[in-house]
């Protein structure tokens, strides 16, 4: 079952002036219900433009993003973000908990149920004991949970991930990856990760969508049954 379209999405920087820049030229490809694709390719290959066409934070030039049949900017609960810089995502002069709560204020939600969702999302990312601090107290690895646990925090069907464990250490990076698989299990969620490492690639996904520097070139690459149970 399709949850995720794109369809010849086409996004061109400056348009109609000498510094015109095809980031993404005619993309396409669909994304399953619990899937997790990642898209890789090297840096300016329109990895991050094509996220943001597919979030809504950047409007294609032509073609288009569906949702279960609808535009994306219909369903915008449905969507989780989390992007690299979880340094500069988190507001510094919030507890971790307000921060995880903020989307669920955003869309009325009460404050004893807010209180409730906070801690659950905070407590699946093994992060229960942090909702009284500030992220700042926090090494780049947890903050990176607490901005994995506000995209949750609303329960989106959809998680678009940027670049997500490119700032922090191997290690870090490992937990990341396996908390990233486990919660997705848990949750049933779909996921969308771009990355630049193929090896991380191979680890996480079900499929992965290649991006190549010629803008014509799309590949999609569909591992065997790996057997493992992930
Ligand atoms: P990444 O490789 O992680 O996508 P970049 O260094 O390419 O990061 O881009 C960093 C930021 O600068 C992004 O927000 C991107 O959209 C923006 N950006 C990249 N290239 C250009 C450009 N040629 N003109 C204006 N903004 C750009
Ligand atoms: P990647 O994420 O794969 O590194 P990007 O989507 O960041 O690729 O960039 C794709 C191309 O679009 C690059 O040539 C980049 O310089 C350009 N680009 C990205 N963001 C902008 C922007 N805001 N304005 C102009 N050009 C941009």
């Amino acid at each position: 079952e399709t949850v995720l379209a794109v369809d010849h999405l086409r996004k061109v920087y400056n348009e109609n002036t000498e510094q015109q820049n095809v980031a993404v030229a005619d993309v396409s490809f669909t994304v399953a219900k619990g899937e997790f694709v990642c898209v890789v390719g090297p840096s300016g290959a329109g990895k991050t433009t094509l996220l943001r066409c597919i979030s809504g934070i950047a409007a294609p030039s032509s073609g288009g993003v569906s949702f279960e049949g609808r535009p994306l900017t219909d369903v915008p609960d449905q969507l989780g973000l989390v992007f690299q810089d979880y340094g500069r995502s988190l507001y510094p002069w919030f507890t971790n908990g307000k921060n995880v709560a903020l989307p669920l204020r955003a869309r009325g939600v009460a404050k004893a149920d807010r209180a409730a969702r906070v801690a659950e999302v905070l407590a699946s990312v093994g992060l229960g004991h942090v909702e009284k601090q500030y992220p700042w107290e926090l090494s780049g690895g947890m903050q990176q949970r607490v901005a994995i646990a506000r995209a949750l925090s609303y329960r989106p069907q959809l998680l678009l991930m940027d670049e997500p464990f490119a700032s922090v250490d191997a290690q870090t990076r490992f937990d990341l990856e396996d908390l990233t698989l486990r919660v997705r299990r848990d949750l049933g969620v779909t996921v969308v990760l771009v990355t630049h490492d193929i090896d991380e690639a191979i680890y996480l996904s079900d499929r992965i969508v290649v991006l190549s520097k010629n803008p014509s070139v799309v590949k999609e690459i569909v591992p065997v049954d790996l057997g493992a149970d992930r």
